[in-house]
């Protein structure tokens, strides 16, 4: 299970993510989403182990990972794969697909080159690639074919935790289905811990039952997925979900990531809520003092001074809150 506990990472005077309270069960595949800024990708580094927390604590079944060092490092970064956005990055072109893939396999034990090869065809069919795809190497495949190899490579580590970061949004349309599918394949097979962050609320159905929205490094709700497409509680989730059913022009970041769903991220004071400033429902209180995130009757969390209130669905202009 994963547990960040009022975790906070500061870079220099600015501040990237602020007491954030996150838990993942076992087996739980949960989804970490929000805009360009959110602190989403400062969230995958600490989870793996590459980011140190200025403040709160992330431990993994108990053991804090900020504390691993040296080997028991090495051993949690086997035991937590990822499957980042950039598969060209993540593989190295001048090795051959089945020995990346059994990478982390001879990494902890000595394998016979048959025994190898065997293993690296093993996983390249539970991806849906041809083994003989196993002597090639990465320049020879296409940018879909490498991210289902980078899939197999992590999967075949048998990881404790998956993190999937922007794992489709470097791919054209039909090479994300397909890795799509394969993700929602094995997440059916296996029931791996998974973390999918991602900008995309579209493709969260796929993979997550739970989904938490972050915002200027802030948990903004927490709820279960099929109530992010009924009717989420918070009004930027609510924003948020309505830009992404609403394809306009958009800006996109260096990695061609939508950088803004709402306008973009310009908290309020640090006294106020962090989306006072771009809030359609935004009252005076808003601008004062910080929400809570506040646990809800249902299970949810949400972080508004309205939170469950039906008052605030009138405000809005929507009664279809679940
Ligand atoms: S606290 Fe105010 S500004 Fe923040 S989300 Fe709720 S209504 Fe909007």
């Amino acid at each position: 299970m994963i547990t960040l506990q009022d975790l906070s990472v500061h870079y220099g005077k600015k501040s990237v993510l602020r007491d954030v309270n996150l838990s993942v069960q076992e087996g739980e595949s949960v989804a970490v989403v929000g805009e360009s800024g959110a602190g989403k990708s400062t969230l995958a580094k600490v989870v793996l182990g590459f980011v140190k927390a200025t403040g709160g604590t992330y431990s993994f079944n108990g053991i804090d990972v900020s504390r691993l060092k040296g080997r028991e490092m090495r051993e949690w970064r086997y035991a937590s794969q990822a499957v980042l956005q950039n598969p060209t990055a993540s593989l190295n072109p001048r090795v051959r697909v089945d020995t990346s893939i059994t990478e982390p396999l001879t990494a902890r034990a000595r394998m016979s080159k048959r025994k190898k090869r065997q293993k690296a065809e093993e996983l390249l069919d539970l991806v849906g690639l041809d083994a003989g795809l196993a002597t090639r190497y990465p320049t020879q495949l296409s940018g879909g074919q490498r991210q289902r190899v980078v899939i197999a490579r992590a999967i075949g580590a048998d990881p404790e935790l998956l993190l999937l970061d922007e794992p489709v949004s470097a791919l054209d349309a039909s090479a994300r289905a397909q890795v799509l599918n394969i993700l929602s394949d094995l997440r059916q097979e296996r029931a791996v811990t998974t973390l999918y962050i991602t900008h995309d609320l579209a493709t969260v159905g796929y993979l997550c039952e739970r989904v938490v929205v972050l915002y200027a490094g802030e948990v903004m709700e927490d709820l279960p997925i099929e109530a992010l497409y009924t009717g989420p509680d918070n009004p930027y989730t609510r924003e948020l979900r309505k830009a992404s059913l609403e394809p306009t022009e958009v800006e996109t970041d260096n990695d061609g990531v939508r950088a803004s769903a709402t306008g973009g991220i310009t908290p309020a004071s640090s006294n106020g809520c962090p989306f006072a400033g771009q809030c359609p429902i935004a009252q005076e209180i808003c601008f004062q003092e910080k929400p809570k995130l506040k646990t809800l009757s249902n299970g949810w969390r949400s972080r508004c001074h309205f939170a469950g209130e039906p008052s605030k669905d009138t405000m809005l202009g929507t009664d279809s809150k679940a």
